[in-house]
């Protein structure tokens, strides 16, 4: 295997300069009225995961069973999801999960327009989380963040740098339930990603793991990590 170093082109991302506090910007997204979604949602689904995951996966947009409870990856995909990062090692504490768009689209059909009304709080929720490693999930999570890497099938389970931190592109957990070979490549690149996790876990007593800001929220309470350096991996040719 050829190791080699690749840093991505990326999707043009504006991180805030000032870090909004997770709470004051939760409130926000949850009364968003940006797009034409807005009137066809029961709720707007923000996150769930820790308060200062250092892994963030990052679907496509909510289901139904997302809709109705307002969290992301509540259905069968995520207990997919929550299965296989239970098997990688990750603690509850590691990480969290949201999508590109916050409000169901009709029949689940990916809405471009309303991906791109959400940007803003993608990079808002990536700003202020700060997470080390990236991962996303499918074709619409990887091209809101690397379009030049598509397709996903040669892009899953390839690690890459971006802005400093790791981006490692995965299929979409609801394409296992359709197809045995999705479910098969779903578990190897899932394997790879176990192997590369335990030199991506920041050092709790680095400089870089110190919070930047601490603010208390309603749901528990978010304050970004530190902004450690992220690594060049490796990657598979
Ligand atoms: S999809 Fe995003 S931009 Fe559109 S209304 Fe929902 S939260 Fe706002």
């Amino acid at each position: 295997m050829t190791e080699r170093r690749r840093r991505l082109r990326l999707h043009p991302v504006s991180l805030p300069e000032a870090v909004v506090p997770w709470a004051a910007l939760e409130l926000e997204m949850k009364a968003c009225v940006r797009c034409h979604l807005a009137s066809l949602r029961h709720q707007v689904v923000v996150y769930r995961g820790a308060p200062r995951p250092w892994v963030l996966f990052i679907g496509e947009a909510p289901g139904k069973e997302e809709d109705a409870s307002g969290l992301p990856f509540v259905g069968r995909a995520g207990r997919i999801l929550d299965r296989a990062v239970a098997a990688s090692g990750l603690r509850p504490r590691d990480w969290g999960v949201t999508n590109v768009i916050m409000c169901r689209p009709p029949q689940n059909r990916f809405d471009r327009r309303a991906a791109a009304a959400c940007r803003p709080w993608l990079e808002a929720k990536f700003g202020t989380l700060d997470p080390r490693v990236l991962v996303t999930l499918g074709t619409h999570a990887l091209e809101a963040f690397a379009p030049e890497e598509l397709p996903i099938s040669r892009a899953a389970g390839h690690a890459a740098t971006i802005w400093g931190r790791t981006l490692f592109p995965m299929l979409h957990p609801a394409s296992t339930l359709h197809s045995k070979r999705y479910g098969e490549r779903w578990r190897d690149d899932w394997a790879r990603f176990a192997v590369l996790l335990p030199s991506l876990r920041p050092d709790p007593f680095a400089e870089g793991s110190k919070p930047r800001i601490c603010s208390a929220s309603p749901a528990g309470g978010l304050a970004p990590p530190g902004d450690g350096p992220g690594r060049a991996l490796p990657l598979r040719s």
